[in-house]
């Protein structure tokens, strides 16, 4: 099989047009080509009025070494990337394993504990998807807030009300295993070569659900609304659980806590596991007109029935050092409410598998290192707290979220009206300062973030453009220590630390990705025979 890449297909080109493409880069025959596969897709949009559309492909080609031999650039030979599942260790379990938290890293972990027989147990805090969703709604429409049901906590974890971005830096083979999963369980096919795939809230919460399913089809169990409260371990090893009150006995457990569990990293820092505090960032989210993000991306072409709302990414050094990014950006989305706990004001983003709102939002975040609150753990959810509840009495003690106009935040100004950026928030803003909630040295670099993004997407700093906050869980402040080797928490074992809660992950994939290698881990020294038990 050879790889092929730098295929080129205007935007007018329908894909059926690839082959041809192809036969004419190797100088071929049409009939040379046996078979080929997309594995990479992505928009050229470097230059405004040359955009095009770049593939590269797996090929089965008749006489393929003396194509080989004609050096052609862009043409080597490829093998098919197959996720290899874990080998079955021997030592034997008399408890099935855990999986705390029902997130991407959760929710990987158990279907692949599921999928080599292992029959694991999963609590989950919050409801399961269809309860979940009534319960944010309640929360988006009225203001009454679940605490253990929310955009935080539930079937799916925190992405489950988000755009669905899968996007991921992480090169390992068990992307494609989380992508392929994603495609079985109901997302589109192309998500596996797009270079920026996407599913959105809609279409993940029936995946969602159709991966639980799958996991108890293979006999596994999931209690929704059950939460771990405590850990009992001797000698260093695990021995117990309680969960709603009930102690249940077991000897590993996958800990996949998500970022907004404070009130269980506070039980396991009492418990004495080895928790450290860690960097993170904190800002708040910008609206624009989609339409003005897709003229700044794709000039004339912006209108283009083969090009979706355009995305962003943008990045700046502050005069005070401090790197200053957006994140999460959200086409065609909304900025959605996502605090867990009542009295905090929380936002994020989310976007439905269409992305065709009005408004594009994003994250503009600060780093904030743990020099600025001390090496404490506590430290940084205390920070993270304090924003969240001076946004919460900005808004005089209601849910609506404080907004401020680019204008004057530029300016350093409560905004006296909206401009013609309509906000997106479900609960509806508040006018005010972010200066007077954000720490200063955030907003500092803020500022110069937003000026310095101007210069590289034109319309960035519009004065209507409207900032709303606070955004302060894009990552966990802390991380609990584990073994590299094994996956397994320092001085604990049978506990594995795992997912973006723990500081191994950031993002869908990458948590996915770190459920799984948490239960490769697990499943290459263990075994579990469900008879025993
Ligand atoms: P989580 O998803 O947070 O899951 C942890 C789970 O553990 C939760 O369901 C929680 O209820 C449960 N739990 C916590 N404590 C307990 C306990 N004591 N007992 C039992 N259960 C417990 N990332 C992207 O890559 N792309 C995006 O487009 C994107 N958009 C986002 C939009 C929003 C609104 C939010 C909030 C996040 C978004 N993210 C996005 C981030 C992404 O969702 C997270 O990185 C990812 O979900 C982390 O996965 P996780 O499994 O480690 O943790």
């Amino acid at each position: 099989m050879l790889r092929i890449s730098q295929l080129r297909l205007s935007l007018d080109e329908e894909l059926d047009c690839l082959k041809e493409k192809l036969a004419q880069k190797l100088h071929i025959a049409l009939e040379d080509i046996v078979s080929y596969e997309i594995v990479k897709e992505s928009i050229d949009a470097r230059k405004k009025d040359d955009i095009f559309i770049t593939y590269s492909v797996d090929a089965c080609i008749a006489q393929e070494e003396r194509v080989l031999k004609r050096h052609y650039r862009d043409v080597v030979k490829a093998k098919k990337e197959i996720y290899p599942m874990p080998k079955k260790g021997v030592v034997g379990l008399m408890h099935r394993p855990i999986v705390v938290g029902f997130g991407p890293a959760g929710m990987f972990a158990a279907l692949l504990l599921a999928q080599m027989g292992y029959r694991p147990l999963v609590l989950e805090r919050g409801e399961c998807v269809e309860k979940r969703v009534e319960s944010v709604n309640a929360f988006w429409k009225t203001g009454m807030l679940n605490e253990e049901s929310n955009v935080q906590f539930g079937e799916g974890g925190a992405g489950t009300f988000s755009d669905g971005k899968l996007t991921t830096r992480v090169k390992d083979l068990r992307v494609r295993k989380v992508l392929e999963e994603f495609v079985r369980f109901g997302a589109e096919k192309e998500i596996v070569y797009q270079a920026h795939p996407h599913i959105g809230t809609d279409v993940l919460r029936g995946i969602v659900k159709n991966i639980r399913k799958e996991i108890i089809r293979l006999g596994g169990e999931i209690r929704f609304e059950t939460k771990l409260e405590d850990i009992s371990y001797e000698k260093g090893m695990l021995r117990g659980i309680v969960a709603n009150g009930e102690y249940i006995p077991c000897e590993q457990m996958i800990l996949a806590l998500g970022h907004s569990a404070r009130d269980t990293f506070a039980m396991l820092m009492e418990r004495g596991f080895p928790i450290r505090a860690k960097a993170f960032a904190i800002g708040a989210r910008i609206e624009h007109p989609q339409a003005l993000i897709n003229q700044a991306q794709y000039g004339t072409f912006a209108d283009h029935k083969r090009l979706k709302a355009a995305e962003y990414r943008l990045v700046h050094t502050a005069s005070n050092g401090r790197g200053v990014y957006t994140f999460c950006m959200c086409p065609g989305g909304v900025v959605v409410p996502s605090t867990s706990q009542k009295g905090h004001i929380v936002v994020n983003g989310m976007s439905e598998h269409a992305r065709d709102r009005e408004n594009a939002n994003s994250a503009v975040l600060v780093q904030v290192h743990t020099d600025d609150f001390g090496n404490d753990p506590r430290l940084g959810i205390q920070l993270q707290e304090k924003i969240e509840k001076k946004a919460f009495e900005a808004a005089h003690h209601t849910y609506l979220a404080p907004a401020q106009r680019v204008e004057d935040f530029l300016q350093k100004k409560t905004s006296m009206a909206l401009g013609n950026v309509r906000p997106s928030y479900a609960l509806g803003v508040t006018l005010a300062n972010l200066h007077d909630i954000l720490p200063d040295y955030v907003c500092e670099a803020m500022v110069e973030g937003i000026q310095a993004f101007d210069h590289k997407l034109k319309g960035f700093a519009m004065a209507d453009a409207l900032l709303t906050g606070v955004e302060t869980r894009s990552s966990s402040p802390i991380r609990i220590e584990r073994k590299k080797e094994n996956c397994m928490c320092l001085d604990i074992e049978g506990v594995y630390p795992c997912g973006e809660g723990a500081g191994y992950a950031g993002g869908i994939v990458s948590a996915a990705i770190d459920g799984l290698r948490c239960a490769e881990k697990l499943i290459e020294v263990y075994t579990y025979d469900a008879q025993k038990e």
